[in-house]
């Protein structure tokens, strides 16, 4: 697998050099395959990759130089060695041939490496179960620091999207809770590794910090500093692979309860520059920030409101996205601006003199994104601009 999937990352480079040296009116996607087949049949090695594998290279190729015009995403780069997701993609799903051999495994046919036993997580259409409608389109195997994992493309047909009213409801980042909802839901985890296995993490990184130390210039890493490496690998994807999976189970059961979902728009990376300011002009509450930013980062919310995206969708509701600012010090019951930083991040205390609620600040954050949804300030999503949906004045003192 390995070997296959270093010929699928030198195919991808190959391809990017070849188009980005070639005249611009001679690149097209025919002239790519036939350089794609020129190369499998010039370089010996990249013949590991089987034929349909090297296709999708060139098709995600092409989608990246798509995505990219369509101004979604970066001008396509190469693929370093040590930077890459290391993957293999199976296109077509007739030749995989999935057996169940028990309650728990499974047997799959990879190309040009035989029949492989899989571990069975999910239901997949195979056997009688298996029809035009439901049935599996191919395959793709990543690899992380706890070995090869194969992901199934399934069709299926969905049920229709129901369209009785569910409820509207705005979640915040919360810095105590990772997922504060407007109608005081939370939705917490425990911390991703265990005590033991954090005392692990760190006693490896220290053998690692203290082998580098005695490392000599230009020093080829040892076997054991490199088997340290691994070992340390391994408990971060699995840290990740926790969250992952707390992830999915979170937004899914927010998407099936709910009709519209309001999210800030968070623009993590620019919060993150933005906090510690220049040279001339410093950032405020540069600690604070930071420790906010990490944890947003640490809770990848970005991943989550893409989850949120699709899963809305799939269940027939709406993801909305409104202007973030001024969330957490907004009270959400009478809309009074308390400007400054708080005394405590855990309760929001309104400096209202007519007004003094208080409570959870989460929660109060939520309960604002809420609000400035009902006010008609979601973005489009395209254009992301503050535009009024319909404006529609809500008493801030109504329910929300
Ligand atoms: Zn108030």
């Amino acid at each position: 697998m390995d070997d296959q999937a270093h010929a699928a990352r030198t195919m991808w480079n190959l391809l990017h050099e070849w188009w980005t040296m070639l005249p611009r009116e001679r690149r097209s996607p025919a002239a790519a395959d036939r350089a794609i087949r020129q190369a499998r049949k010039d370089i010996d090695w990249l013949g590991v990759l089987p034929a349909q594998a090297a296709q999708a290279v060139l098709k995600a190729y092409l989608q990246a130089w798509n995505s990219c015009w369509a101004g979604r995403a970066g001008e396509p780069k190469f693929k370093a060695r040590f930077r890459t997701v290391m993957s293999v993609d199976i296109p077509q799903g007739r030749d995989l041939h999935i057996i169940r051999v028990h309650r728990r495994w499974g047997l799959v046919n990879i190309p040009k490496i035989g029949r492989v036993r899989f571990h069975w997580t999910k239901d997949l259409p195979v056997g009688k179960r298996a029809g035009k409608e439901n049935r599996i389109t191919g395959a793709r195997l990543v690899n992380d620091a706890l070995g090869w994992h194969i992901a199934f493309r399934v069709q299926t047909l969905e049920r229709g999207q129901e369209h009785h009213a569910r409820p509207e409801v705005g979640i915040d980042v919360g810095i105590n809770v990772p997922l504060a909802l407007s109608d005081g839901t939370t939705y917490g985890h425990d911390k991703w590794l265990t005590e033991r296995e954090m005392t692990e993490l760190l006693r490896l990184e220290q053998r690692a910090a203290h082998r580098r130390r005695f490392q000599k210039h230009r020093e080829k890493t040892s076997k054991r500093l490199r088997a340290t490496y691994d070992r340390i690998q391994a408990l971060r994807a699995r840290a990740k692979r926790r969250h992952l999976d707390w992830q999915h189970q979170t937004t899914t059961d927010i998407a099936k309860k709910y009709g519209t979902v309001v999210v800030e728009a968070l623009q993590i990376t620019s919060m993150v520059r933005s906090a510690r300011g220049t040279v001339d002009q410093p950032g405020k509450n540069v600690v604070q920030k930071t420790g906010l930013n990490r944890a947003i980062n640490g809770e990848a919310w970005g991943r989550t409101v893409e989850m949120l995206d699709y899963k809305t969708a799939r269940n027939g509701g709406t993801l909305a996205k409104v202007p973030a600012s001024g969330t957490s010090q907004r009270c959400s019951a009478c809309g009074f601006t308390t400007s400054g930083s708080r005394e405590s991040q855990a309760v929001f205390v309104c400096k209202n003199p007519n007004c003094g609620w208080s409570g959870n600040a989460d929660h109060n954050a939520s309960r604002n994104v809420l609000h400035l949804y009902r006010m008609g300030l979601a973005l489009i999503p395209a254009a992301g601009r503050a535009v009024a949906r319909r404006a529609r004045r809500v008493k801030p003192t109504t329910a929300r």
